[in-house]
């Protein structure tokens, strides 16, 4: 999953700017716009827009992932627009939100979608560090 490798160069911004809030139906990420694309592409589930300001999800592909996958990915994005530039350090952030709004995520399920096998348990190491 490309997707979540793809490396922007984020301007830091302040990490007590408005929490990340999002519901089933909902994704929010502070005063950050956030857009469906139809897009048949299935590289690209989500990403951040820094010049727009904007996490873009692409509807086509996340409508076939798990609502813990959807929360994952989109936080692991907010993260970026928050200024956290590096993958791990946008995972960390995606596990701290969804602690923080009482969302449960799949950490086996996240897992298995990273190809990335150092990113997966430098994953794990945290959230069994955090639990
Ligand atoms: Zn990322």
């Amino acid at each position: 999953m490309k997707y979540l490798f793809s490396a922007f160069v984020f301007i830091f911004m302040s990490f007590s700017a408005n929490a990340a809030a999002l519901s089933k139906d909902n994704f929010k990420c502070g005063n950050v716009k956030v857009k469906y694309i139809n897009s048949n592409y299935d590289g690209g589930g989500a990403y951040y827009d820094e010049r727009q300001n904007v996490i873009a999800m692409n509807k086509h592909y996340f409508r076939k992932l798990s609502s813990s996958m959807q929360r994952f990915i989109f936080l692991h994005e907010c993260g970026h627009a928050r200024g956290v530039d590096k993958e791990y350090d946008a995972d960390k952030y995606a596990y701290r939100e969804a602690r923080r709004l009482n969302l449960m995520l799949n950490v086996t399920e996240i897992c298995k979608e990273m190809e990335d096998k150092r990113r997966c348990s430098n994953f794990k190491t945290y959230v069994n560090a955090a639990n």
